[in-house]
Parts: structure tokens; C-alpha cells; sequence
């Protein structure tokens, strides 16, 4: 710092050094701390504006991008097992995100391709919690959307720029946020080709679809008609860029196991291991899944190179769903807790009440959606009697769990 002799002042607002606490010299004048603090907030107002820009005023979804490693530790809070596509997910949705920040995307010699994702598991499995959770941690729109209402376009049913429709409802048409979202396309493999010859008959809800949507999960601009459907024809339409939209694609494939199968027997993989070990990868074919199976199946290529990220989900075990039941954030056990604690009544609920549960969800093959109906049958007589009177815990035992279950609709269910 230079010295200040009692004749210099501040060359930004005059004062004397007399009136000032300090002053900082520069090459040819000095500053006081009053301007230093105004700069500052000059600076802080300049930045701030700069953020608003890219970023519409007012607008709820600020992107925050995550590293995998958060992402994944983030699903694991909320999702049961399933690490193998969570660990695929936090990657690909990763690299999406930043190829969304990267301005130079189309000038740059490397271009970084669009990660648009495939999940392949039976329904049930997490699939759409997943797809759901990534955008809640990111604060990015999200909509899911069943492609088995699409058809192609002129056809009766749903056009695919409906999804768009669907996406920018879900974030109060803030255009600039959905441009950025997340779009959950269920049902992927109910537009598989029907069969290997499509000039028979045209397919307007098979390959059709999957053509229409080829442009879209590549990024291009869609008119988007903000109500949806083609029941209003004078609403104006709203542009909106799906360059950046993260589409990412779920399917039970029913039946792709034998495609599976035939391909990994052809080509011999995993047949050197032991019995054990065969036996899990016969069980476990979908761990092998490729782009070549998805094609035998009925995708067209063109629509699985716009989806190059292929994952694949575990059908759940016993363990697993007993997990589900008590694991995550927001198990239904921690809800039906909730619900009860909130009519000020500590809810207890034995062990072997949640092995039971677990047991008929696999018996009446239910999967993780049927927890929440089994949940429902044994406390709703609780819950419908309880709240306005004295009861302050409620006991759930396993003989009163049977009785709840079996008076209920679901123990009426077939077992297949
Ligand atoms: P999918 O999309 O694969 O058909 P969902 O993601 O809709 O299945 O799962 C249905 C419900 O089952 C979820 O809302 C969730 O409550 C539960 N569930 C399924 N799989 C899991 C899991 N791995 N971890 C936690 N909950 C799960």
C-alpha cells in the first residue's frame, strides 16, 4: 500500500484522507473504502442481471447441476437396488447437463451427441422414480408421457408433439425451463414394429410413431399447441426446442430375454462360469441387453441411435421390496407413520406384519405398486375409525394384519 500523505483524496468520490478510514493507492489515484463497498455492489448487481437473462425472471426452475457421484448418492435415498442404472443415469444425465452448459457446442470441433436414455425392466421395477427423482434433484420440468397414445400424425389419437404439451403445463409454460426439462416416455416397447414386414399394412401406432419421434429426440424446433390435442385449432402455437430436452425411455420388453438369450448363447458369453453363475445369468438376461436386441424386437435403428444410453433394471426380490417398504425418504411406511402422527397416534407396526406384506405382494404378483394397496387394506379400517377419538397408539399385529387382508378386495385377486 502507498503512503497518504494529508493532501490526497479518494479519485472516485473526492473525499479528503482526513475524511476517509483508508485509501488505497492505484497506479494514478487512490480509492476509500466507501467506493471499494459501492463497487462491490455494483458488481454484485451486474453478475445477478447477467443470471437473469439465461434464466427467465421469476422463473422456479433454476438448473442445478450435480456430479454423478451426488446424483446417484441422491436416487439411493429414494430408490431400492437398481445400481447398475442408477450409476448409468447419474452419468448420462451428467454428461447431458453439461453439454447443456457447453455454449459452444456447435462451433466446437468435438460436438458432444445428445444422451437420450433406454430402460429396459419389467414394470414396477423404478423405472419412472427414477426418472422422476433426477428431476427433482436437477429442479428441471419433468413430464411422463405413454407412447401408447401416440399415433402418427393424422391418425386418431395423441401426436407426439403432445409430450411437449404435457412438459410445458407441468412448469406453467415457462418456455426456456422446459427447453431444459425432462421428458419420461413409458411404454417404449408397445411401438415396437409388429412385424418384420411393415409394408403389409401400415403401422400408424408402431413404426410411425417411432418415426415421428426420431426429430424430436435428436433436437429440433416443435410448434407445440399449449392445450394439446387438435380440439382446439385456433390456439396459437408456442416454439419450443427440444435440442436440449433429456428424453429418457422405459419398456418392460416383454420377451426380449429369449432375444437375449438366443444372441448370448450364439455368441457364448458368460458359458465358461460355473453352474451358479450360469444359472443367475439366465435369470438375469437383461443385464446383457444391447441396441441389437432392442432392434430384434421392433425398433427401428434410426430411433436406437437417438438413444445411444441402454440400461437395464432388476426385477425385485423379496429383499428388495422389503426394503422399498421401510428404506426410502419417503417409504410408505414412513407415510402411513406420518398420516397417524399427524391425528397425534404413534403408529407400531410388528416385523412380521412387513415380511407378510412382502409375501403377498409376491404372491399375488403385485410388485412394488401393490405394497401401497396391501399397506391401504390392513390400516384403512384404522384409519377410517381412529381419528376424533381417544386412541393415541395403534398395534398392528400379524394375526390382525391376516384378518384386515383377507376381509379386503385384493385377497379376493386370483393368484396367477
Ligand atoms: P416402472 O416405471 O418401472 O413401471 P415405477 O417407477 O412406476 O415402475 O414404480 C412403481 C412404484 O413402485 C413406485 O412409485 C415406487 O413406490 C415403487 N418402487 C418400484 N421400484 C422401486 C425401487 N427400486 N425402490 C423404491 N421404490 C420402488
Amino acid at each position: 500500500m502507498a503512503k497518504t500523505p494529508a493532501n490526497l483524496h479518494c479519485s472516485f468520490c473526492g473525499r479528503s484522507r482526513d475524511e476517509v478510514k483508508i485509501l488505497i493507492a492505484g497506479q494514478d489515484g487512490h480509492i476509500c473504502e466507501n467506493c471499494v463497498e459501492h463497487a462491490r455492489e455494483i458488481i454484485e448487481q451486474e453478475f445477478s442481471s447477467k443470471q437473469d437473462a439465461t434464466t427467465p425472471q421469476g422463473s422456479q426452475f433454476k438448473l442445478k447441476i450435480r456430479k454423478p457421484i451426488e446424483i446417484k448418492k441422491f436416487l439411493d435415498e429414494y430408490v431400492i437396488g437398481q445400481d447398475e442404472a442408477k450409476k448409468v443415469l447419474s452419468v448420462a444425465v451428467y454428461n447431458h447437463y453439461k453439454r447443456v452448459n457447453t455454449k459452444a457446442v456447435a462451433t466446437d470441433e468435438v460436438e458432444i451427441e445428445k444422451s437420450n436414455i433406454i430402460m429396459v425392466g419389467e414394470t414396477g421395477t423404478g423405472k419412472t422414480l427414477l426418472a422422476k427423482t433426477i428431476a427433482r434433484l436437477l429442479n428441471v420440468p419433468f413430464a411422463i408421457v405413454d407412447a401408447t397414445v401416440f399415433t402418427e400424425a393424422g391418425y386418431v389419437g395423441e401426436d407426439v408433439e403432445s409430450m411437449l404439451t404435457r412438459l410445458l403445463q407441468n412448469c406453467n409454460y415457462d418456455v426456456a425451463a422446459a427447453e431444459k426439462g425432462i421428458v419420461y416416455v413409458d411404454e417404449l416397447d408397445k411401438i415396437a414394429r409388429k412385424g418384420d414386414n411393415p409394408s403389409i399394412t401400415r403401422d400408424v401406432s408402431g413404426e410411425g410413431v417411432q418415426q415421428g419421434l426420431l426429430k424430436m429426440l435428436e433436437g429440433t424446433e416443435v410448434l407445440v399447441p399449449p392445450q394439446g390435442g387438435r380440439k382446439h385449432p385456433e390456439q396459437k402455437m408456442v416454439k419450443v426446442d427440444t435440442k436440449n430436452i433429456l428424453f429418457i425411455c422405459g419398456g418392460a420388453f416383454d420377451g426380449i430375454d429369449k432375444v437375449i438369450a438366443r444372441r448370448v448363447n450364439t455368441n457364448a458369453i458368460g458359458f465358461s462360469v460355473n453352474k451358479d453363475e450360469q444359472e443367475y445369468q439366465r435369470k438375469n438376461l437383461l443385464q446383457f441387453v444391447n441396441a441389437q436386441d432392442l432392434k430384434s424386437f421392433g425398433l427401428i435403428p434410426e430411433l436406437l441411435g437417438r438413444l445411444p444410453v441402454i440400461t437395464h433394471l432388476n426385477p425385485l426380490d423379496q429383499e428388495t421390496l422389503r426394503n422399498i417398504l421401510t428404506e426410502p425418504k419417503n417409504s410408505l411406511i414412513r407415510q402411513f407413520n406420518r398420516l397417524f402422527e399427524m391425528e397425534g397416534i404413534q403408529l407400531e407396526i410388528d416385523d412380521e406384519v412387513l415380511d407378510f406384506m412382502v409375501s403377498k405382494a409376491l404372491e399375488y404378483k403385485l410388485g412394488a405398486r401393490g405394497l401401497r394397496s396391501i399397506c391401504e387394506s390392513i390400516l384403512t379400517d384404522a384409519m377410517f375409525e381412529l381419528p376424533g377419538t381417544a386412541a393415541r397408539h395403534l398395534h398392528i399385529t400379524l394375526p390382525y394384519a391376516q384378518q384386515m387382508f383377507s376381509k379386503s378386495k385384493l385377497s379376493a385377486l386370483k393368484v396367477a
